[in-house]
């Protein structure tokens, strides 16, 4: 069977791109090799998502979007894509689940945490390396906590952090913030946040657990080790230092900018006919939700006119 879509992934965008194209009665599948709602199943509260006013949590929302997908008929499938065929008319999707073809197809596959790339990051992610507050926070219930970063993430994630943390710590690698200025001052008025500027985490310490690190100062050159206070025996790293984009399967294909986020045109169109791409792995100024799902109907909307255009009787 040929799909008239399939869209790669199942954020915001890629499950709006299924909702739209599903209510358009193309032969619709998302295909998702992870859990649905990508990053924003970390957030706790998605405060400028318009119309989400009380508490709604990133899950929460997922799980509405998800509803409205399945209930205007979209298909989902749970598999790992691993190869793209995209310049023919039908597109081939190669997965661990075997081979899927369709007529169009909407990649959306977002943006995955930025590494510090520091020695025992990996070895230590999960032991009190992480890049999900809203996932672990409550792990360090009492403790103290470190937060890498100075963008909008790492400053609100930081704050939902002190809900459980006793101090938390925003280490930032220059003496300005890059998040917008409410965020700053929201953060540098919590009685329980500390900044340290100019400086950047040269190792993570730790057998088993993270016990401690050795940051320096950039603009001193003085090195320093951190280490947990003894009674607690384990502090928490959060690194919020950015994303980088899911383009490793489209690379080849697809036009990339330099920081390898795919190029499209106003209409989400990529280099290739019947390719669209939508949500945080396309070149833009605002990576959010809004603009994710927003990116996701335009995406579903061009992919049926081309799809008309092309196969139409
Ligand atoms: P971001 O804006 O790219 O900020 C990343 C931060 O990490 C920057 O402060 C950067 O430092 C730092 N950084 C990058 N690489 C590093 C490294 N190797 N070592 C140490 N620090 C490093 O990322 P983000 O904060 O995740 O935000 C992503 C997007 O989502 C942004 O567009 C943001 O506005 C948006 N967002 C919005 C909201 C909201 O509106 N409520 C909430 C969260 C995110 P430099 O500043 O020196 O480059």
């Amino acid at each position: 069977m040929v799909y008239d879509v399939i869209i790669i992934g199942a954020g915001p965008a890629g499950l709006s791109s299924g909702l739209y194209a599903a209510r358009a009665k193309m032969k619709t599948l998302i295909i998702e090799k992870d859990k649905n709602g990508g990053q924003i199943t970390g957030t706790d509260d998605v405060a400028n998502y318009p119309g989400s006013i009380k508490d709604v949590t990133g899950p929460a929302l997922v799980a509405r979007m998800v509803e409205q997908c399945d209930a205007f008929g979209a298909e989902r499938l749970k598999a790992t894509v691993e190869k793209l065929e995209l310049q023919n008319d039908i597109k081939k999707v190669h997965t661990d689940k075997g081979l899927y073809e369709a007529k169009s197809v909407i990649l959306a596959m977002g943006a995955v945490p930025r590494k510090l790339g520091v020695p025992n990051e990996i070895a230590l992610t999960g032991k009190g390396v992480s890049y999900c507050a809203t996932c672990d926070a409550d792990f360090f219930t009492g403790l103290e906590v470190y937060v890498i970063g100075g963008g909008d993430t790492a400053l609100e994630e930081g704050l939902f952090i002190t809900k459980f943390a006793r101090k938390v710590t925003v280490i930032h690698r220059r003496d300005t913030f890059r998040a917008a200025k409410s965020i700053v001052e929201k953060a540098m008025k919590n009685p329980k946040m500390d900044f340290i500027y100019d400086s950047g985490i040269k190792e993570i310490l730790g057998d088993g657990l993270v016990q401690g690190f050795v940051l320096e100062n950039f603009k001193t050159g003085e090195v320093k080790t951190i280490m947990a206070d003894e009674n607690d025996g384990i502090l928490g790293l959060f690194i919020f230092a950015g994303y980088l984009p899911e383009t490793h399967l489209v690379n080849n294909l697809v036009h990339l900018d330099a920081m390898g986020y795919i190029q499209t045109d106003e209409n989400m169109r990529t280099n290739i006919p019947g390719v669209f791409a939508a949500g945080d792995i396309r070149v833009k100024s605002l990576r959010q939700v809004v603009t994710a799902t927003a990116d996701g109907a335009i995406a579903a909307v061009q992919a049926e006119k081309y799809v008309d255009e092309h196969f139409g009787e």
